[in-house]
């Protein structure tokens, strides 16, 4: 596996890629560690968590150096999501035993009824680049602490990440094998979730890459859970707070350079403030800093690979083509490495890729609308559902819309962000299931029903 420093066009570093040999001893290693790591204390296995956020921020800045150099991500932001990580850690830890705790149920006068949450054994992630610490962290943490073992296959553009959580586990303390990287490339996917001793799967990134797993899953009846694209509205209501909502509108497009299922894609701008929301969108877009993703100052990096940004621009120029106005950005920036400018699209048709599909990358389109009610329809026209937001001056209106929206979740007056605390996932072909909070633990356990009479 070559890694190819997306700012520079450069090759970093190249891997030995496993073999199908290597993916069998692991599969064994990993059996046989789950046999001895299921029967762990709970306490010890949170005590473990706690011992690898501390890791996480002892070797922030290392970690942080690693993602800005296979990913392109400003490293600012990576530091941030290397503190993300060590949170995640540190919230499963602390409420996991509660989460996980026996439930008991109604039951006939001399019997104990209840449901335990017992771990399933291997479970196998294939995770994307884009937020290559976070993604891992936010299936790795609760399923070690509920007693599962994990097989991670990460994307082939983040190798160094891979083996540096790996690491992260074992030098917390983590049994030797609870935790392994594969460096595989997506043709042996299927054939780790052929073995019987995978017990799920779980993916996030492209629909085409989820469909293949879920469909691999599903033949040989295992559980997933998908975490795929979105197309997220930013609605913005003729009573919002404009000032706020175009700096958070800016942000919201333009995190991790544009490359989050989660930012805002669409924007859904309401007459009365349609002028002076665009105006200062495209303003807030053109300021920010585009370059050096190793430069604190930098808002915005390079995208992830050279193939991405030219997808990316393919779809920009489709949409162009077929009507849409580039109001800024809208061409590659002429200088070595992937830099896509800040873009906004206005007089966005319908049918164009900025209205249907996901544009990964930080390009807004933007879309007028006349009332609430247009503003609901033009929210739910798309396939996606992961998230959304709404903006407005009255909290209740916000809620009352936040129901109309047919995602996984919808935040008023706040950007769209995950939480270890709140369940996280979509509907629609965004996919299904939950991570992160209580839902995200019980995911890959055992529902067991215990009735002793
Ligand atoms: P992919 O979905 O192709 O990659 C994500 C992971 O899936 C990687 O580990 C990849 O491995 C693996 N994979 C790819 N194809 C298959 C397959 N057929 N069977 C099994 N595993 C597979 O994302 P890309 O990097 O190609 O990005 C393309 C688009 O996906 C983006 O433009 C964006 O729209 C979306 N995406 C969404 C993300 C999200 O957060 N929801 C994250 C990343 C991308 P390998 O790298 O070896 O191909």
């Amino acid at each position: 596996m070559n890694v190819v420093n997306p700012a520079t066009g450069e090759t970093v570093e190249t891997y030995e890629t496993d073999d199908e040999a290597d993916v069998v001893t692991a599969l064994d290693h990993a059996e046989s560690t789950f046999e001895s790591w299921r029967k762990r204390p709970q306490r010890d296995r949170e005590e473990l968590l706690v011992s690898a956020a501390e890791i996480l921020r002892e070797r922030q800045s290392e970690y942080a150096e690693l993602i800005t150099r296979e990913m392109g991500k400003p490293i600012t932001q990576a530091e941030s999501e290397i503190e993300k990580c060590a949170w995640v850690c540190e919230h499963y830890a602390e409420y996991a035993s509660t989460y996980l705790e026996d439930e008991y149920h109604p039951s006939p006068a001399g019997t104990e009824v209840k449901t335990s949450y017992e771990p399933l054994g291997p479970i196998f992630a294939v995770m994307p680049w884009n937020f290559p610490f976070w993604q891992v962290f936010r299936f790795a943490a609760p399923n070690l602490v509920a007693g599962n073992v994990g097989l991670l296959k990460h994307a082939s553009s983040v190798p160094g990440c891979a083996l540096a959580i790996e690491e992260v586990f074992r030098d917390a303390g983590f049994p030797e094998n609870a935790f392994q990287t594969l460096l595989v490339s997506s043709d042996l996917v299927e054939d780790v979730i052929d073995d019987d001793r995978v017990k799920a799967t779980t993916l996030t990134g492209s629909g085409p890459a989820g469909s293949a797993v879920a469909a691999a899953s599903g033949e040989r009846i295992k559980k997933s859970v998908l975490e795929l694209g979105g197309s997220d509205p930013f609605v913005v209501l003729d009573d919002a707070d404009l000032e706020t909502t175009i700096e958070k509108g800016v942000r919201a497009r333009n995190q991790n350079s544009g490359q989050s299922c989660i930012a805002a894609k669409r924007f859904i701008v309401h007459d009365d403030v349609y002028d002076e929301f665009v105006s200062g969108l495209v303003e807030g877009a053109a300021s920010l800093t585009v370059g050096d993703p190793t430069d604190p100052e930098t808002d915005v990096g390079p995208q992830a690979s050279a193939e991405l940004l030219a997808e990316l621009h393919d779809q920009v120029e489709r949409s162009v083509a077929a009507g849409a106005t580039v109001e800024t950005g809208g061409e590659p920036l002429d200088r070595d490495g992937a830099f896509y400018p800040p873009t906004v699209l206005t007089d966005v048709p319908d049918d164009s890729p900025a209205a249907r599909d996901e544009l990964f990358g930080p390009v807004a389109a933007v879309f007028r609308v006349d009332d609430e009610s247009e503003a609901m329809a033009r929210a739910n026209d798309t396939r996606f559902g992961l998230g959304g937001s709404v903006w407005t001056t009255d909290r209740e209106r916000g809620e009352r819309l936040a129901h109309e929206i047919e995602a996984g979740c919808v935040y008023v007056n706040r950007v769209v962000g995950s939480d270890p605390r709140v369940p996280f996932g979509g509907v629609g072909v965004s996919g299904f299931g939950r991570e992160l909070s209580e839902a995200g633990i019980k995911e890959f356990v055992n529902r067991k029903t215990i009735w002793v009479q």
